[in-house]
């Protein structure tokens, strides 16, 4: 449904987002998530043609949001962060001019207005002025306009913010509601509302995609190794020398050990479970468990961490690294390129000199040859023409 490649957005040195490439697949409801200015917003109105992007590319069911921009639109509904609304205008009145203003067909214009205020409830407060209504009417007001024109796509920057709570839970559920004809893109800097809300989750910070998928599959991509946390009776280095035994048993760390217990976390590799394998060493080593707490990563600690500063600085590093030997190589290649031209023109300006030699002395011997002809001829005549002076002086 939607493509979006290497989309870049600079403001003077400063990368708004930088390489964002996600494909949005039909029927899905996506969250992006991340801090405030993590790019988010940036995104959004790239992606909905509000703002151009620096570099890369949107297309919306195969039409490019900038050279095919009508068509594009046209699948799209947007709820921007600040909703473009009239405050002097009542809610049908606004709803009125956006219908026309999205070129719906005059004769179904009456029956989507009235469609979109009786989906987000809002038919009740048609003839309020807009400035007049609460926060959370307004937020349905642009979402009932988002939704005019039927687009496929419903795309939403941060719907749920500066809602109160019931307000919050009534806008969640509406967005369940569109989920059955809509694909949703939504945004929010809050994890247990994309993940309460959306099937498949982009974490973005620093204008970079860090994490991608349901959430299912970033726990297993990003839970990395998992640990247990362990209190048994023995001393320090008897646990470490025997729990060390244990293949999957990557490190030991020891918390706290005093009148022979010890605390201790072990970290173990991947997601192999090692609580059975723990178990027996401990029955048999007569170390007695006090506690054995399994603990695995959650969401929330995954996306603590990838939005980290250090974490994306690494990123950052990382990409900076890149784009070094890229440059690199690409001067490598410029310079042997020139090396090859420099080559090839030594040997043509060679070639070029020797041929002019070759072509000069072929001149040289042709005009001879015509010269020495010329001579004999000459020389010939010259013969003739005593020989005939001769006869005549006889005569
Ligand atoms: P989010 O919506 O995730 O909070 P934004 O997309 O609004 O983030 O902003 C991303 C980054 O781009 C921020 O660092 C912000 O300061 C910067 N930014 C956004 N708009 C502009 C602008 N018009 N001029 C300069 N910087 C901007
Ligand atoms: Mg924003």
């Amino acid at each position: 449904m939607i493509e979006v490649k290497e989309l870049t957005k600079k403001y003077g040195n400063h990368y708004a987002i930088k390489n964002l490439s996600f494909n949005i697949e039909k029927g899905i409801v996506y969250g992006f998530l991340g801090p405030n200015g993590a790019g988010k917003s940036t995104t959004m109105n790239i992606m909905t043609g509000y703002i151009a992007a620096s570099s890369g590319t949107v297309l919306i069911d195969g039409h490019d949001i900038v050279k095919d921009a009508e068509e594009a639109k046209k699948c799209i509904g947007y709820l921007p962060e600040m909703p473009p609304l009239y405050q002097d205008m009542t809610v049908k009145e606004y709803l009125d001019f956006v219908v026309e203003l999205k070129k719906v067909p005059k004769a179904q214009r009456k029956e989507q207005v009235s469609y979109v205020m009786e989906k987000t409830h809002i038919t009740d407060m048609s003839r309020r002025l807009i400035k007049n209504l609460s926060k959370g009417y307004k937020q349905r007001v642009g979402l009932a306009q988002a939704m005019l024109g039927n687009p496929d796509i419903i795309i939403l920057d941060e719907p749920t913010v500066g809602l109160d709570p019931k307000q919050i839970i009534e806008i969640r559920e509406l967005i369940r509601e569109l989920k059955k004809e809509h694909t949703i893109i939504l945004s929010s800097h809050i994890l247990s509302e994309v993940s309460e809300v959306c099937d498949n989750i982009m974490i973005i910070a620093k204008g970079r995609l860090v994490a991608s998928g349901t959430s299912e599959e970033i726990l297993k991509e990003f839970g990395g190794n998992s640990t247990i946390d362990l209190l048994v009776k023995a001393d320090e280095k008897t646990v470490k020398d025997k729990l060390s035994k244990i293949k999957a048993v990557e490190d030991i760390t020891i918390k706290k050990s005093e009148a022979g217990r010890t605390e201790c976390i072990l970290h173990i590799a991947d997601t192999k479970d090692v609580s059975e394998e723990l178990f027996e060493l401990l029955c048999k080593e007569k170390m007695t468990i006090i506690r054995l707490n399994p603990m695995s990563k959650s969401l929330e600690d995954i996306f603590l961490e990838v939005t980290d500063e250090k974490y994306i600085s690494k990123i950052i590093e990382d990409e900076e690294k890149a784009e070094q030997e890229k440059k690199a190589q690409k001067k490598t290649k410029k310079n042997l390129g020139q090396e090859v031209l420099e080559e090839v023109n030594e040997k043509s300006a060679e070639d070029i000199s020797k041929e002019a030699a070759k072509e000069a002395e072929v001149t040289d011997d042709a005009s001879n040859e015509i010269v020495e002809t010329v001579e004999t001829d000459k020389e010939v005549l010259d013969y003739k023409v005593s020989e005939e002076d001769e006869k005549k002086e006889e005569e």
